[in-house]
């Protein structure tokens, strides 16, 4: 499974410097696709010049005008997201083909429930989900008729029972002819805890049944976010898949959780370390950690030691003192306003 993410702002040359480190930090972090929207010509040198400097695949997203897609593919770009229909004549759809087949660079068809073709819009002979496959199905044989295999598959929608549905007649209807790589999301989830709430329910479905190759959850939020969002979903789907057993199948094997698992208390009246900051602080460098351990952040004496006793490290308050443990040992007693310091140290350790 493939976490990606998306760029949410224009690329331009002058940021180079921040892009690169972010997406050193995405990486670090488990993000192994990132996609950049592509409007035109300029974003497409910016982007070709940007995949010269990052490790990370790059995808273009493309609307339109093949001629973007043939520029981007003079750089080392991984993925193009281009839906043949949009693009024109079938020379046009040649051209790109081509040139994606000679340089080696996969082609992703994304069809969203909001850009249907008119005809399957007003279909009153299937329902949405079934549009969406029928859509997509179409793209795919433009891509048949060319004898062009490397491709990927989405099948998105804001509402959950289509995304779920659109996906399982896909993968079914697929799966044992020509296994076409699905990437899963649900499109325009929403702002950060509803969108993870609503990913989480559809994603953790589609994933028990094996069905996702690479997974998006899209927030109106950040990159960070929609990153860690999916490792938690796929290392949630993973616990589900390990108790399904044997009917989870395909799933039990490709899923599995690893990295860091953080555990923190929602924090009450009684707290005396404020969770809430330290979590703020501190996710986004806990989840660029490269080892599978347990962080736990606990508000008072009252869970606090006990959780912090089963984690590889702990940080509870205890009246107007913190206590950082490692493995249950106490290793350090120190004041609020010296508990990042001390976290940093036991952490390094
Ligand atoms: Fe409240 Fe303490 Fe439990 Fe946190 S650990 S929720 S502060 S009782």
């Amino acid at each position: 499974m493939v976490i990606q993410t998306m760029w949410k702002d224009r690329l331009s040359f002058s940021d180079f410097d921040d892009a690169v480190r972010r997406i050193e930090g995405l990486g670090r972090m488990g993000c192994g696709l990132l996609r950049f929207a592509v409007p035109d010509i300029a974003a497409a040198e910016a982007l070709g010049a940007l995949a010269k400097l990052v490790s990370m695949p790059l995808v273009a997203d493309i609307h339109f005008d093949y001629k973007i897609a043939l520029r981007c593919m003079d750089f080392p770009i991984a993925k193009i997201r281009i839906n043949p229909g949009n693009i024109g004549s079938k020379e046009k759809v040649k051209a790109v083909l081509d040139k994606a087949a000679e340089k080696g660079v996969a082609l992703r068809i994304g069809v969203n429930a909001g850009s249907l073709p008119q005809d399957l819009r007003k279909s009153a002979a299937m329902d949405r989900a079934e549009a969406l496959v029928e859509a997509t199905q179409r793209e795919l044989a433009v891509f048949d008729e060319f004898g062009f295999t490397n491709v990927v598959v989405s099948m998105k929608a804001s509402n959950l029972a289509d995304t779920i549905k659109a996906n399982r007649l896909f993968a079914k209807a697929t799966d044992s002819l020509f296994p076409v790589p699905l990437h899963i999301g649900v499109t325009e989830a929403g702002p950060l805890v509803a969108g993870v709430a609503r990913s989480s329910a559809a994603l953790s479905l589609l994933l028990a049944q094996g069905i996702g190759d690479t997974i998006r959850v899209s927030l109106s939020d950040s990159m960070e976010n929609e990153v860690i969002a999916a490792r938690e979903i796929l290392g949630a789907a993973a616990e589900i898949a390990a108790i399904e057993g044997a009917t989870a199948g395909n799933a039990q094997r490709r899923l599995k959780r690893g990295g860091v698992t953080v555990i923190s208390c929602p924090r009450c009246g009684r707290h005396g370390f404020d969770t809430h900051g330290f979590c703020n602080r501190w996710l986004n460098r806990l989840y660029t950690l490269d080892r599978t351990i347990t962080v736990a952040v606990m508000g008072c004496e009252v869970n606090g030691p006990e959780e912090a006793r089963h984690a590889d490290i702990g940080i509870t308050g205890a009246g107007d003192k913190v206590l950082i443990f490692r493995r249950g040992v106490i290793v350090q007693t120190v004041t609020a306003v010296e508990a990042d310091k001390a976290f940093e140290e036991e952490l390094s350790r």
